[in-house]
């Protein structure tokens, strides 16, 4: 029996809704999945609600929250998190309005480099809707604006490298995994291959940081992580004292490549696991 841990809908940047992705999970038979949008849990009412009356698939409340640490991107998991949470709601309402700012700044410097902005790309929280607007959204609206294709805007003004590079306010990881906590859930920091793979100093210092701060599990199982990345982050939460989490990251189908929701093939007993660390 497989699961999933690692979904995005329509909620933040995939572009499946959530019906859409209970549905295809029970279609191809996994047994969990867990619904984790960038810092939202706004489809987390619904989902667990068809889970729980419609299709045999069970439901773990998740949560991505995208953080900043020493000028890289960290992404924090949450799971079997109350999605009613305070110290959760408080913290998405400071990335949201960091995600607005950013938006905004970026129209205002497209404005000053002599773009005309179309009156439908004039409020980007319209079309990111119920999401708030993200790097898809953005590169398709800097797009439209400048003419330069999706991918040269994303590189150009969405990048930490660009040269139009327009910073977004985030907050760190230890925040994050503290307000996971705080809504009784379970902390793991999200694709961390890439950074053991660059630096295993930079590594061991993020994790024994965000296990200061209540850190509890570790996702292993990536589409980003080959066979010997899984094996040296196994190591690591082993390490440590970590459990593992894992899934395929399935943002919905787009263009030519189908779903990729669990190709990652991820064993049932970690879920057990979890649900026993609460
Ligand atoms: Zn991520
Ligand atoms: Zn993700």
């Amino acid at each position: 029996m497989y699961i999933d841990l690692h979904l995005h809908s329509k909620h933040s940047d995939g572009n499946w809704t959530v019906g859409q992705i209970v549905s295809h999970a029970a279609q191809i038979g996994l047994s969990a999945i867990a619904i984790t949008d960038h810092d939202s849990v706004s489809g987390l009412p619904e989902a667990i609600e068809l889970c729980a009356t419609a299709y045999d698939v069970e439901l773990v409340a998740g949560v991505e929250i995208n953080t900043v640490w020493s000028n890289r991107d960290v992404h924090v998991l949450g799971y079997f998190i109350d999605n009613k949470s305070d110290a959760l709601s408080d913290l998405f309402a400071r990335q949201v309005g960091a995600r607005h700012a950013q938006a905004a700044q970026i129209l205002h410097r497209l404005e000053v480099q002599g773009y005309r902005i179309p009156d439908h790309l004039a409020d980007l929280s319209l079309l990111s809707y119920p999401a708030a607007p993200g790097k898809v959204h953005m590169a398709n609206a800097i797009s439209a604006i400048t003419g330069l294709d999706v991918m040269q805007a994303y590189h150009l003004y969405l990048k930490r490298s660009g040269s139009q590079y327009v910073e977004r306010a985030s907050v760190s990881p230890l925040e994050a995994v503290q307000a996971i906590r705080m809504a009784g859930g379970i902390a793991s920091i999200a694709h961390s291959g890439p950074l053991l793979q660059e630096s295993p100093a930079d590594f061991d210092e993020l994790l024994q940081a965000t296990i200061k701060a209540g850190l509890r599990a570790i996702e292993v199982f990536h589409p980003q992580h080959d066979e010997a990345l899984r094996r040296s982050l196994r190591d690591a939460a082993r390490q440590y004292g970590l459990l593992e989490t894992g899934g395929s990251d399935c943002h919905g189908p787009y263009g030519d490549h189908p779903s990729m929701m669990g190709t990652q093939r991820v064993p049932r007993d970690l879920l057990e696991k979890l649900a026993s660390a609460i």
